[in-house]
Formats: structure tokens, C-alpha cells, sequence
């Protein structure tokens, strides 16, 4: 900002700060505001819808100006960081009356959208991750904390994707580079996933949490981490006790889902809506703590694949499920505990509030009470889990005789701490409210002693509190007790040591007991903070009782089993259900369907017109194995799995907007990463492959996948399609088996019953679904005819052209984009050639 004027020692100062936080709005302290200067100034003022002035009006450059009250600045701020942006606090540090000159100021704390604490922008069943991102030229370390819980975790990425995938999974907000991050990659991060980019390039700040990061194994994994904290000890500017151990991590050990995956089997989010509502986290969120509500995030992010962990969690499910009553209790004592892991992190931040520590009071009373009840139905599951769930008895006992029930939020206005809980602040209470009181009591007692009847106790601002007798009583009193302090014509005032002391407590009581109360409190906020980790664990334990006590109410509400696994690829699952679409629709309308698929079968080609559900079909399969394998029951009336290392998805359309990419590409994109990086342990979902393009080519391109999957891959495969052809493939491969959507005719009309089949489905579907659909009469008998003269001579392009005539009667709301490529499809069977993929491909990118 290029000065003309001569700058005032405070806009010089201002600048000076400005100047090291270059990206952040500045919210500069002046009185009761926090004022913004230049361009600051004008961009809040647009977001905030704040009045923009000017300091120095009548100069020839004055200075955009506008602010906010300090009170209600918090509002402001959450406003700025949700949109992305970061916010200096920078606050006097001297008292403005006992300083000469220019007030020292310092940013006490740069809020970012990674490393909010409190607010709105803190949603209670959600994380609220900060990353770092390391790269050594090949490998990613990456590391990432929450800071309001403490959490902290690292691991180690082999590339770009698995760098996007993890830091979609976990919806981190920011992420903080360690090192140069190559542009591409950059891209991705800020306009895939819209992540406001941070840069911290030494670890010079993190001296105090540095040992956080002793206990990782690898050397990139530390580096993040390290950065990690030293961007956080050079934002937040105070204690962060309630950071915990970084703990290694690898994504090898949980199965694995790409973001995309996720999104299609809408786990967390609704594809329609963007909410919960309608998704699996929706379905399974019985918990009833935030931090319960927390970790079924985690799990769900991240089920399981080995096979003693998954069954341990089943054991405590079955156990829970046992014991209805037991259940009952638990719940109950869960409902009254509060979001233990944020409150620790409130105390070791240093802005816990009185009513925070009576929630701390009240959740801790909870605990013997769990710890009882589990303890009732421990046959060995729940040892671990019990051995954290620690009373913290002394805390307890401690916030009970401290902290005034009645206690208000702020903690500078008294009133907090209990009566009886220290002397002297009882003195002090006592004191103002006795005042009076004791004043005529030790104006009794001296008149009583002296004899004196007109002896009083009087009060005056320049001497205090006295006690006056006229001189005439003076004569004949012993006076040696009494000191003199003032001469009146015709009286004498005196102060005794006694009447000195109650000056001292009636005059001071009230500062000094907000002052009091406010070291107290201090002091057991830091008697508070030594039990930080104890209180970390205890809170890990609540919330993993929570999760599985919800995981036990599900599957019982809806009638779930315990799945079994076997390590020889056999797949049965006996009428399963696909768990949101029942909920939705009710238990009697679902149809169950059998998923079998023994050791010898790698792929089911599903044949069915469109809405007769192969989709929820597909979709049912990996919610059960994602369930399963995050220790929850299935829905199912047995089930009988392989553990799996992945799931890829190619279902729906899921255009790539933001990237730009056509539908026709993102699908070959994610069938090429399945192809590629699937094992025999991994399930594949491909949902019509090859529709988004002319249908030979679709065609050809969907042979020769299923041929690859079976030759190269062998992962159980589901593969849904209309291209009613390739049902003679499992004449041709080993492994492949055809099944189809069943269905009956009433009255003239295809009525689908949602049931799986063995088999291929009758090619002929696709006019009646026209005909469902409302086609006029004479439409769908033409095509009946058109259909019987193209079967009686060319076979292979009639069929396909009577496959994609049908699929787009099926589906009116087919996308917009299909005109085209149906007009193109026309073409292309008439000419009966095949467009090569690079074509198509070339054709996606214009798109
Ligand atoms: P497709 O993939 O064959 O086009 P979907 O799987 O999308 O069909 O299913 C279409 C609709 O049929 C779903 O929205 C659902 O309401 C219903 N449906 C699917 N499977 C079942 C089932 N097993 N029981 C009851 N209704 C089902």
C-alpha cells in the first residue's frame, strides 16, 4: 500500500502487524472495536455488509475504514472463516492508562478455517479437520488434527490421488503445505475441493509439541506432522495440552472407497440433497453423545479388514444386543454426557466457561454408572473399553464443591465459585452482605464496654470507618485502645484494629472476591487440565460405547444378523436388503434378494430394464459389506462374506462438473482405476458401463472389461447392463453367471418384481416399459413389428437398435446430453461401423 501522506505511530504500527499476515483480515483493536484499515477495510465491508468510512477524511488519501464491536465480534469472524478466509485477532497487551504513547498490540490468535474452536462453524457430530501435506518428490507425508478434540493422526500417500481421496474423506477445510506441492495437485485441492491453502515452511514454533511426532515411524509421515504444529503454535498462540500422541496411520489397513465411491453409495451425504438425510450415517446415527456421533463418521470412513478387529466390535454388539435392559441403561447414561473430547480441549485452550466445567460435572457422575452396567454384561469384550472409562472421581468431587450451580457464562463477573469452598472468599461475602450488621454489633459492644450511650460508628470517604465520642464523654475514659484519627470541635474519632479489619473486608468484598473467584477458578481450571489424558481416553471409550450401543439398536429395530467371514471367496447373503431404501419405503414393501456368489463365481452380469432395480441390487451388496465390516450386523437373513480391501463403484451418472469432464469420461476414468488397482479380495460395481456412448462402441468397450476383470482381476464383479448380448458371455468365460430381474405380466402389462433371478432377462422388456411408460399404442405395436423384421436379419445391430430405442422410451428424463449421442448411436448402426474409443474419447473432452 503505497503511503503519500506521513503516517500516524498507530497506522504505523497497524501496518507493521498488516504486514506479517499478508492473507488474513486484520481485525486491529481500538477501545471497544476492532477496526479494519485499507484494502482489509473495503472486502469486509462487502462480505460483513458493514459501513465502510475513512480515517484522515479530508486528506488528500484517506483511509478506508470499517469495524466491528468487539463484544459481538465472534459473529464476524465465523462468517469470514466458513467463507474460507482467515482472521488476525490482534489485541492491546498493555494497559492503555499505564502506558505513555502508542499501546503495544500483538495478534493474539489467526483464526482459519481449519482451526476454529467454537461457533457455528463447529457442527457437533462433525470434525473439523486442519491438514499438512509433505512431499519428498515421490511420497506424501500427510498429517492431520482436529483441534477442538485434540486428535492428530499421519500417514504416508503414494500419490495425488490418494492424497485427494484422503483429504475429501475427511472434509479437512485447509491444508498446510510443508513443502513445495507440485501445481497440479494444488489445482485439484483448491478447485475439487474448494481448500484454502496455507503455507508453513518451518517448523521453527513447535519446540513445546514437537514431541507429539516422536512416536511415528517414517520420516515424511513426521515432517507433515511437525509442520502440522508449528502452523497451529503459530496460530493459536497458547497452551495446546489437549493435543494428542500423532498416531500412524495406514489407509492399507481399512477398506478401501474413493471419494466417488463414497458419494455414489451416498454413505453420508444424498447425492439428491447434499444431507444426511436418506444416508447410511443417517440410518445408523443412533448415538447419543457428539462425540458417539463423531467416531460413527470415522468408522464408517474407514471400515475395517482385519479380521479379529471386526469381530471384537460384532462380539460387543452381540453382547449389547443380549441385554435389552442393559441397553435401556446405557442409553440413558449416554444422553446425559456432554461432548467430553471439545470440552478437554476447551480447558487446555483456556476458554472454558463455569457452565462447561458443571457439563464436565455432570457427564463424569455418568460414568460409574456405565462402568456398572457394563460391567454386568462384560464376558471379556468389554475389558478394554472398561479399563478407560475412569470415574475421575477427584474432578468430580472437585467441580461439586467449587463451582456454583447457578454459575453465568462469563467468568469475570463472580458468582462461580460455591460458598464454603474457600475461607477468605467467604469473608469477603460475608462481608457484603453483613456489612451493616456487624457495624452496629461493634457499635453495641463499645457502647457497652464505655459505658458510652451516645458512642457511634460513622463512615467518611477521606478517613473510612471511625468510631466518635464527644469530648465530653472523653473525660473520664480510658482511651489507650484507641488510635486517633481525626479532631472534630467538639468530638474525637478513633479507629480500633477490629473496626480496621472490617473496613478492609466491607470496603474491598466486592473486587476482591471477583478478582478471587476468578484465581480460583483459574486454578481449577488448571487442576482440570492435568487430567487432560485421562479425560481424552475416557472420552474415546463414551464414544466407541455409543457407536456400537447404536450399532445394537439398528440391527435389532431392523432385524439385522451377524454376518460371518470365511478367507474362500464364498459370497452368500440370504435375502438381503438394501438398508436406507427399506427404511424408506417400510419392511413389507422391500423384496429381499440372495446374493450368491461361490468361490468359482467372479462375476454376476445383471440383466433388466431400467427401474426394475439392479442398481439397489448392486448397491444393497456393498452396504452390506461395508456394514459387516464395520462390525454392525447386515441386513439379511444370513450372510456369509469374504473380508474385502476395496470397493470401486461405477454407478449413476455422476458428472464431474467442476473438473469438467463428461459423463462417458469420468466412467472410463473410474472403470480404469478399478481395472488397475483391484485384487481378487476387492468388489466392483459397474452399473450399465459403456451407456454414455454410440452402442457398439459401449458395447464393445463393456466385452471387452468383463473379458479383462475375468482374465487379469477376479475381483467379485456386479455387472448390470442392457446391452442384453453380452448374457452369451457366460457360456464363454469361467466365472461369469447371468442373472435377471424377474417379472410377471398382468393384464397385458410387464410388471417387475424387483426379485433377482438366475439367468438373462428377456430382451424384450424395453417396448413394454415403453408401454408402462405411456407410449401411444400404435407407437409401441410399430415398434413390435420394427423389432420382429430387424430379428429376422441382421442380428446383431437390430438388437441394438431395438435395445437403445427402448432404453430411451424407459427413461424420459434420460440426460439432455443422450440426444446427441442417440442421434449418433442412429448413425453409427446404420453404418454398422464401430467409432474407436480415442474418438469418443476426444468427443467427451469438447463436451
Ligand atoms: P435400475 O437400476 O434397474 O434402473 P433401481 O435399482 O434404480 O433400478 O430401482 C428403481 C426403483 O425400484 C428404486 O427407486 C426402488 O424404489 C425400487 N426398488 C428397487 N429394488 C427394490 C426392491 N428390492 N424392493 C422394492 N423396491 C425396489
Amino acid at each position: 500500500m503505497p503511503q503519500k501522506t506521513k503516517n500516524t505511530p498507530m497506522m504505523e504500527q497497524y501496518l507493521q502487524i498488516k504486514a506479517q499476515y499478508p492473507d488474513a483480515f486484520l481485525f486491529y483493536r481500538l477501545g471497544d472495536f476492532y477496526e479494519m484499515f485499507y484494502e482489509d477495510a473495503t472486502k469486509a465491508a462487502q462480505i460483513l455488509e458493514l459501513t465502510l468510512t475513512s480515517r484522515n477524511k479530508n486528506a488528500t488519501d484517506p483511509i478506508p475504514m470499517c469495524g466491528v464491536p468487539f463484544h459481538s465480534a465472534s459473529g464476524y469472524i465465523d462468517r469470514l472463516v466458513e467463507q474460507g478466509y482467515k482472521v488476525a485477532i490482534c489485541e492491546q497487551v498493555e494497559d492503555p492508562k499505564l502506558t505513555k504513547g502508542m499501546v503495544k498490540r500483538e495478534v493474539v490468535q489467526l483464526v482459519t478455517p481449519g482451526t476454529v474452536m467454537e461457533g457455528k462453524g463447529l457442527q457437533a457430530k462433525e470434525n473439523n479437520f486442519l491438514t499438512a501435506l509433505a512431499f519428498d518428490n515421490q511420497r506424501y507425508g500427510f498429517a492431520y488434527v482436529d483441534l477442538s478434540t485434540g486428535e492428530l493422526k499421519a500417514t504416508v500417500l503414494n500419490d495425488e490421488e490418494a492424497v485427494l481421496n484422503e483429504a475429501s474423506i475427511l472434509q479437512t477445510k485447509e491444508i498446510v503445505y510443508a513443502t513445495e506441492i507440485p501445481e497440479k495437485l494444488t489445482q485439484h485441492l483448491k478447485q475439487r475441493l474448494a481448500l484454502v491453502i496455507s503455507e508453513q515452511l518451518s517448523t521453527e514454533e513447535n519446540a513445546e509439541l514437537s514431541y507429539l511426532s516422536n512416536q511415528l515411524p517414517d520420516a515424511l509421515a513426521k515432517k507433515a506432522t511437525l509442520h502440522l504444529l508449528a502452523y497451529l503454535s503459530l496460530t493459536q498462540k497458547r497452551s495446546l495440552d489437549h493435543i494428542q500422541q500423532a498416531q500412524s496411520y495406514e489407509v492399507d489397513h481399512y477398506l478401501k472407497l474413493d471419494y466417488f465411491s463414497k458419494y455414489n453409495l451416498e454413505l453420508q451425504q444424498s447425492i439428491r440433497t447434499g444431507k444426511k438425510q436418506g444416508t447410511l450415517l443417517w440410518l445408523l446415527d443412533e448415538t447419543k453423545t457428539a462425540m458417539g456421533g463423531r467416531l460413527l463418521k470415522q468408522w464408517l470412513d474407514r471400515p475395517l479388514i482385519q479380521e479379529s478387529a471386526i469381530l471384537s466390535r460384532q462380539a460387543m454388539v452381540a453382547s449389547l444386543l443380549q441385554s435389552f435392559f442393559e441397553r435401556a441403561d446405557i442409553q440413558a447414561g449416554l444422553a446425559k454426557v456432554y461432548d467430553l473430547e471439545r470440552l478437554a480441549g476447551k480447558v487446555s485452550f483456556g476458554n472454558v466457561n463455569a457452565r462447561d466445567l458443571l457439563q464436565l460435572k455432570q457427564s463424569l457422575e455418568q460414568i460409574p454408572y456405565l462402568h456398572h452396567v457394563l460391567t454386568g454384561l462384560d464376558e471379556g469384550q468389554w475389558q478394554g473399553l472398561l479399563a478407560d472409562l475412569h470415574p475421575l472421581d477427584n474432578l468430580v468431587t472437585l467441580i461439586d464443591q467449587a463451582i456454583n450451580e447457578e454459575a453465568p457464562l462469563q467468568i469475570t463477573e463472580g458468582n462461580i465459585i460455591k460458598t464454603g469452598y474457600n475461607e477468605q472468599l467467604d469473608q469477603y461475602r460475608l462481608a457484603m452482605k453483613n456489612g451493616k450488621q456487624w457495624l452496629a454489633e461493634l457499635e453495641a459492644k463499645e457502647r457497652e464496654q464505655t459505658g458510652v450511650k451516645t458512642l457511634k460508628v460513622g463512615y467518611n470517604r477521606v478517613f473510612g470507618y471511625y468510631i466518635e465520642i464527644t469530648k465530653a464523654n472523653l473525660v473520664n475514659l480510658d482511651t489507650s485502645r484507641y488510635d486517633r484519627k481525626q479532631t472534630l470541635a467538639n468530638a474525637e474519632r478513633f479507629i480500633t484494629p477490629e473496626l480496621k479489619k472490617l473496613e478492609e473486608l466491607i470496603l474491598g468484598a466486592q473486587d476482591k472476591s471477583i478478582d478471587l473467584e476468578y484465581q480460583l477458578f483459574i486454578e481449577i481450571r488448571e487442576q482440570v487440565k492435568t487430567q487432560i489424558q485421562t479425560l481424552q481416553k475416557l472420552a474415546k471409550a463414551v464414544a466407541t460405547l455409543d457407536v456400537l450401543q447404536a450399532f445394537a439398536t439398528v440391527s435389532e429395530r431392523y432385524q439385522y444378523v451377524q454376518p460371518q467371514f470365511n478367507t474362500s471367496a464364498k459370497l452368500k447373503i440370504v435375502d438381503g436388503r438394501h438398508p436406507v431404501v427399506e427404511k424408506v419405503l417400510g419392511a413389507q414393501t422391500y423384496i429381499p434378494n440372495t446374493v450368491e456368489m461361490p468361490e468359482e463365481v467372479s462375476m454376476l452380469l445383471i440383466t433388466g430394464p431400467n427401474m426394475s432395480g439392479k442398481s439397489t441390487y448392486m448397491r444393497q451388496l456393498a452396504l452390506t459389506i461395508i456394514l459387516a465390516q464395520m462390525g454392525c450386523f447386515v441386513p439379511a437373513a444370513s450372510a456369509e462374506l469374504p473380508i474385502f480391501d476395496r470397493i470401486f463403484t461405477r454407478i449413476g451418472a455422476s458428472d464431474d462438473l467442476i473438473s469438467g469432464q463428461s459423463t462417458f469420461m469420468v466412467e472410463m476414468m473410474e472403470a480404469n482405476q478399478a481395472l488397475r488397482q483391484a485384487t481378487k479380495h476387492s468388489l466392483i460395481l459397474f452399473d450399465e458401463l459403456g451407456r454414455g456412448t454410440a452402442t457398439f462402441d459401449g458395447m464393445a468397450l463393456a466385452q471387452a472389461i468383463i473379458e479383462y476383470v475375468q482374465a487379469h482381476v477376479q475381483a467379485k464383479t456386479l455387472f448390470s447392463t442392457h446391452y442384453h448380448e453380452l448374457t452369451a458371455l457366460e457360456e464363454q468365460l469361467v466365472g461369469v453367471k447371468n442373472i435377471h430381474v424377474g417379472a410377471t405380466e398382468q393384464d397385458g402389462e410387464v410388471i417387475f418384481l424387483h426379485k433377482m433371478m438366475d439367468g438373462p432377462a428377456d430382451k424384450s422388456y424395453g417396448i413394454h416399459v415403453g408401454k408402462i411408460a405411456g407410449l401411444p399404442e400404435s407407437l409401441i405395436e410399430r415398434a413390435s413389428t420394427i423389432l420382429a423384421k430387424l430379428e429376422a436379419s441382421e442380428p446383431q445391430a437390430n438388437l441394438t437398435l431395438a435395445q437403445s430405442a427402448n432404453q430411451k422410451a424407459a427413461s424420459p428424463q434420460m440426460e439432455a446430453s443422450n440426444d446427441k449421442e442417440i442421434a449418433e448411436e442412429r448413425l453409427t448402426v446404420k453404418e454398422a461401423t464401430t467409432s474407436t474409443v480415442s474418438q469418443t474419447e476426444s468427443k467427451a473432452n469438447q463436451d
